[in-house]
């Protein structure tokens, strides 16, 4: 049994795959072809946004959106320390201090209590300017978006949404990728949306976002590609996963369909025997995860295993245990519930083929 079954979907989706990367090679425009403004355009319209920005891959997505937020060193941004590291590492390379949060014991995402009070913290202390908020859509729920825009709107900070893991998702019918000022997401293989290699993609509404995120994501691009008006980087999406995505992409409401079927056989059979994921009412996930807590984690991997039903730990280590933010001080038990997240969790096959 596979974790992630990526191999049934190729096979389901076959020809037409195929079919769309031969037309790529028989056009040859590699580099921006038109598939690529094709999938933006349906990415917009799939999410309910009115720019949709595809980029090289999900870390990109945030390192361009808080440099259109103009984040730099001496700013804060608060995430939640029981994410992927890609979060809090974009923040660090833009040269700013990330600020960790602890998450709802529930549905894993950020907390927004605790958000408000390392907020009030940072302007107590009065070192760092606090500037925006990165929340997670972690293992495909979305984060508590109505309690966040508040938030941001009470310390005036940006709000970005990585939904990375949140493609799919929704609030009262409102679609994960348009939530706060910029929201990103990742085409890696494993996520919900996922291509073959690496790609990303960022929405907003705002239309000097987009026009920044634009020219940032080819050499900060002015009039064309020689006119160079301002420090970018290159971080395109190939033609050809903008063509394997749009196939998937097709498909992607009916494997949906499946995977939340199958998230709810697991609640039913699993419920009495572990801590399940719960959705709040109104939310829908994308299950980029199907995650359970055990206080006998080890144990219940191991019997899993001998049954042959692969498992893995997202995540072991929190933002604030990692070596690369040692520097920050953070001590042991500063996040208790993050830490027993990080000690209890584990995970089952998830995907639309199960
Ligand atoms: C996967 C992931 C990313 C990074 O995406 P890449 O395409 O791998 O760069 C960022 N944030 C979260 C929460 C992720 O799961």
């Amino acid at each position: 049994m596979q974790f992630i079954d990526l191999a049934a979907q190729y096979q389901h989706l076959k020809t037409r795959i195929d079919n769309r990367i031969q037309e790529v090679l028989d056009h040859g425009q590699y580099i921006m072809g038109p598939e690529v403004q094709e999938l933006e355009s349906q990415l917009a319209d799939y999410v309910g946004v009115k720019h949709a920005i595809t980029c090289a891959n999900g870390t990109d997505a945030l390192t361009l959106s808080l440099m259109v937020l103009d984040v730099k060193e001496g700013d804060a941004v608060f995430c939640p320390t029981f994410t992927f590291f890609a979060t809090a590492e974009t923040i660090a390379y833009e040269g700013a201090t990330p600020v960790f949060v602890d998450s709802n014991p529930d549905t894993f995402n950020i907390c927004p209590i605790d958000l408000e009070k390392r907020i009030q913290a940072v302007i107590a202390q009065g070192k760092l300017t606090p500037k925006a908020i990165i929340a997670v859509d972690l293992f495909g729920l979305p984060a508590d978006y109505p309690a966040l825009e508040a938030l941001a709107k009470k310390y005036d900070l940006k709000l970005i949404e990585d939904a990375a893991q949140g493609f799919g998702g929704e609030i009262s019918g409102q679609r994960a990728g348009s939530f706060g000022d910029i929201a990103t997401t990742s085409f890696f293989p494993a996520k919900p949306l996922g291509c073959y290699g690496d790609g990303g993609a960022i929405f907003t509404n705002n239309d000097e976002y987009a026009d920044l995120i634009r020219s940032y994501r080819v050499h900060g691009k002015g009039k064309d590609k020689y006119d160079n008006v301002r420090i970018g980087m290159n971080s395109r999406l190939d033609t050809i996963q903008a063509a394997i995505l749009l196939e998937k992409l097709a498909e992607f409401p009916i494997e949906l369909k499946s995977r939340n079927e199958a998230a709810l056989r697991y609640h039913q059979q699993l419920a009495d025997k572990f801590k399940v994921p719960s959705v709040p009412p109104g939310y829908v996930s994308s299950w980029a995860q199907y995650t359970l807590q055990s206080e006998q984690r080890d144990a219940a991997m191991q019997q899993y295993k001998s049954q042959g039903i692969p498992t893995v730990i997202y995540y072991g280590t929190c933002m604030h245990e990692q070596t690369a933010f040692a520097h920050l001080n953070y001590q042991v038990g500063d996040f208790p519930i993050a830490e027993k997240l990080a000690r209890s969790v584990f995970s089952l096959p998830m995907h639309g083929y199960l």
